[in-house]
């Protein structure tokens, strides 16, 4: 086996018969170089930039070489894409090296993205380029800093080979690692594509891989679609109150086990906008901001379809009645998880029934203003500061205007009993200072694709530690400029 790290491989899912997943040929990768590796990642896999850097692990992240003679795998799904059922995707550039399982008894799945085309590639490349590569990697590490669940990153991988989009771009690999891969994809597949007895497989093993507390359940299913919804609750209520959009929130991007997976055209809104589209080519807006909620519900109702025909149920129909209160608490779920991450925002510890309209009132101003919502939430506690309250109100349009929300907070603030100090470093430790903006992104890019990487591993740096003041970065923490709102985003690239 590769060395590095004692890591004990698995391979749980290749050990799946062959109809969930194909066994891609190694391609080649010309120019391989490691062009940045997560310090948090290595550590966890005990794995050195040496080792990332040299053969095996570069032949088996970079060209899809077999991991100890084991061939690596493309797993098949399905997926409901803006609406509408596509009976066929899978993994077109992702390819599974296997399972390990660390020293330190974690497991971690490890896919690489880019490597190459597989049986589901249609008529794509198998490839990813080096700008969408290193958004998915400063994003995946520094989601994992502002404790969201998320896939992660492990390096990125630069090469010299050209990749045609637009424009001709490189070709990039990303080395990703997750508990578990799997997408409510996954289950629709083989729901739709008519094999019970697979999908009864599929859902054994996720029992197995990813709920195991399930087994000794009433009904392990049940359970396991319970679990599903109230940690896609917990995640939506991350997205929001971080202002994060997803943009291609189809089934086949949805976790099973609640993570963020699958890195676009995601973005971090600058100007408060529940109608923020960060993803061009979704015109309609599915994916706005403000309905990504809804959305999540929307996919979860498409996985319970899946699944409840493998409910202990002594028929369907009870099944289904069954599925709905689970279903239907979603929208609570997500509610009070939301409440609880907006109030935290706020500085509030307690609950009040006047908080849900302050936080309401608060975004319509905020929206009507456009006001950068990363830069509010911070700068906060500035409020209740003699020196800091002017240059806090004077990035606003209309400080007059705030006037009335702001006795409403302070009068709300009057029940709180925390000591003011104690209260704003609480805000400060939910409300980060350092996000991945689009124009920190792009900037960073554009010198890496000039061969300096030096912008990426400043943005990786800092961005790992998000809620902390870093005096020497505070470019990073500014306002964005005009030319931010002009950058384009869309899918696969
Ligand atoms: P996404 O929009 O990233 O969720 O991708 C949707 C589907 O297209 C998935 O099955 C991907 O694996 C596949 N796909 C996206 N880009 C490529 C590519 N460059 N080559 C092969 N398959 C791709
Ligand atoms: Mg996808
Ligand atoms: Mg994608």
């Amino acid at each position: 086996p590769p060395s590095g790290a004692g890591l004990e491989w698995i391979n749980r899912f290749a050990a799946l018969p062959d109809a969930f997943h194909h066994r891609p040929e190694p391609a080649p990768f010309p120019g391989a170089r490691l062009l940045a590796s997560s310090p948090a990642m290595r550590e966890r896999l005990g794995l050195t930039p040496e080792d990332l850097a040299a053969e095996p692990w570069l032949g088996m992240i970079t060209r899809g070489e077999p991991v100890a003679g084991t061939p690596q795998v493309a797993s098949v799904y399905a997926g409901h894409q803006f609406g509408v059922y596509v009976p066929q995707l899978g993994d077109g550039r992702a390819k599974l090296l296997g399972e390990v399982r660390t020293p330190a008894g974690e497991h971690w799945e490890l896919q690489s993205k880019g490597s190459g085309p597989t049986a589901f590639s249609r008529h794509a490349d198998g490839r990813a380029v080096l700008r969408s590569s290193i958004r998915e990697y400063l994003v995946s590490e520094h989601m994992a800093a502002l404790g969201i669940p998320t896939t992660r990153a492990v390096a990125l991988y630069g090469s010299s080979l050209r990749v045609f989009r637009e424009r001709i771009e490189s070709g990039a690999v990303v080395l990703r690692a997750a508990p578990s891969f799997l997408r409510f994809g996954h289950f629709e597949y083989f729901h739709y594509a008519g094999y019970p007895e697979r999908l009864r497989q599929l859902i054994d093993y996720a029992l197995d891989h990813d709920f195991p507390e399930h087994r000794e359940a009433e009904d392990p299913v049940r359970a396991m679609l319970e679990t599903v919804t109230a940690r896609t609750a917990e995640l939506m209520a991350d997205w929001q109150a971080v202002g994060f959009s997803h943009g291609v929130m189809n089934t086949d991007n949805m976790s099973l086990t609640g993570l963020t997976i699958d890195y676009g055209p995601f973005a971090f809104m600058d100007a408060y906008d529940p109608d923020y589209i960060c993803n061009h080519t979704d015109q309609g807006g599915r994916y706005a901001f403000g309905r990504q909620p809804g959305v999540a519900q929307w996919n979860l109702i498409r996985l319970a379809e899946t699944l409840v025909g493998q409910f202990r149920a002594p028929d369907i129909d009870t099944a289904v009645e069954q599925a709905k209160p689970v279903l239907e608490a979603y929208q609570e779920q997500f509610r009070a998880a939301w409440l609880r991450r907006m109030r935290a925002k706020l500085g509030l510890q307690l609950g009040r029934d006047e908080d849900e309209a302050l936080i309401q009132d608060l975004l319509a101003r905020m929206a009507a203003e456009g006001v950068d919502y990363t830069r509010f939430f911070r700068q906060l506690p500035a409020l209740e500061d003699g020196d800091a309250r002017q240059g806090f109100l004077e990035e606003l349009e209309d400080p007059r205007a705030w006037a009335a929300w702001e006795d409403r907070w302070r009068a709300r603030l009057g029940h709180e009993t925390r000591p003011t100090a104690e209260r704003h470093a609480a805000m400060r430790a939910v409300n980060p200072k350092y996000i991945l903006r689009n124009h920190l992104a792009q900037a960073a890019i554009e010198r890496a694709e000039e061969g300096d990487l030096s912008e990426v591993e400043r943005l990786q740096r800092v961005l790992s530690r998000p809620f902390d003041e870093q005096p020497e970065d505070e470019d990073l923490a500014g306002l964005p400029p005009a030319w931010a709102s002009g950058i384009q985003l869309s899918c696969s690239s």
